[in-house]
């Protein structure tokens, strides 16, 4: 398959602590499997430096910047846009439009890993708080809660990982479009896109973020898709987007978007042929 049509835009970099890998190797890694455009988007600094240990420091910003500028030097037939993933957290409004106005961002990304404060669900160092049956539709609530909203904020470009709470494998009982339909009626109602997050399919989960009952849902309401990696590494970026794309074909999906200085175009998702 050929990825020229295709942007990978949910990528970062080692200041976030987490990560490897300069911002440089990542640009040199999608030129190499034929990408038509990237984006780095690290996790933004928090309001206190203090507030976890799995981001830039806020003084990092400028090195963050950089970072992305030296990539998009030494790639030069690469586009490299620039991007942030931002959480979105109960009362953090001031703060996401304090990092909104640090610099001209190509695009944000909406993010919700904490339902409460310092309980990130997708961390691992919580997993006994996943003791049961109620405790699992708690949090599936909890989080759905805060993601519609973050969904229908506009404060963002498009959103990540949609139902990131069953990476550890947790899914409640019964039909879940009763958590999806509000967070997708959301970001129809606010123009945000969401993305096919192919980590997924490399967590204990082993599926892509959001499920397919989730993607034919947001394709009926003509909500826009993006395709990401999640890279945390420079052998992630555009990882299984063959796959995401025919997952997509599938869903009824036939273009994705495309961010520039926070205006969104749609460009036609590549063909299926047959051997690709
Ligand atoms: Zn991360
Ligand atoms: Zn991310």
């Amino acid at each position: 398959m050929n990825l020229g049509k295709l942007a990978d835009y949910h990528m970062h970099t080692p200041l976030c602590r987490h990560a490897a890998g300069e911002p440089v190797e990542y640009a040199r890694k999608a030129a190499e499997i034929g990408l038509g455009e990237i984006g780095f988007s690290d996790h933004s600094p928090a309001e206190e430096n203090e507030f976890d240990d799995w981001r830039m420091l806020l003084e990092e910003f400028p090195e963050y910047l950089e970072g992305v500028s030296a990539a998009r030097k030494a790639v030069p037939e690469l586009t490299v846009r620039l991007g942030l993933e931002v959480d979105y957290l109960e009362h953090g409004e001031p703060w996401i439009e304090k990092l909104s106005s640090m610099t001209d961002y190509d695009y944000l990304i909406g993010s919700v890993h904490y339902i409460a404060p310092g309980w990130d669900i997708d961390n691992p160092k919580w997993i006994g708080r996943w003791s049961g049956i109620a405790e699992i539709e708690e949090i599936w609530e909890a989080y759905w809660r805060l993601y519609t909203r973050c969904a229908g904020s506009g404060y963002f470009d498009f959103i990540a990982h949609p139902d990131l709470p069953k990476k550890f494998g947790h899914k409640p009982e019964g039909d879940l479009r009763r958590f999806y339909e509000p967070a997708i009626e959301a970001a129809s109602s606010s123009g945000t896109a969401i993305e096919i997050n192919t980590s997924g399919w490399h967590k204990d989960c082993a599926e892509q973020y959001p499920a397919r009952q989730f993607l034919e849902i947001m394709n009926e309401a003509g909500v826009s898709l993006v395709i990401s990696s999640d890279a945390h590494a420079p052998d992630d970026v555009g990882r299984d987007f063959e796959r995401a794309v025919c997952l997509a074909l599938d869903t009824g999906f036939t273009q994705s978007a495309r961010f520039k200085q926070r205006k969104k175009t749609l460009v036609e998702l590549p063909t299926v042929t047959s051997g690709s």
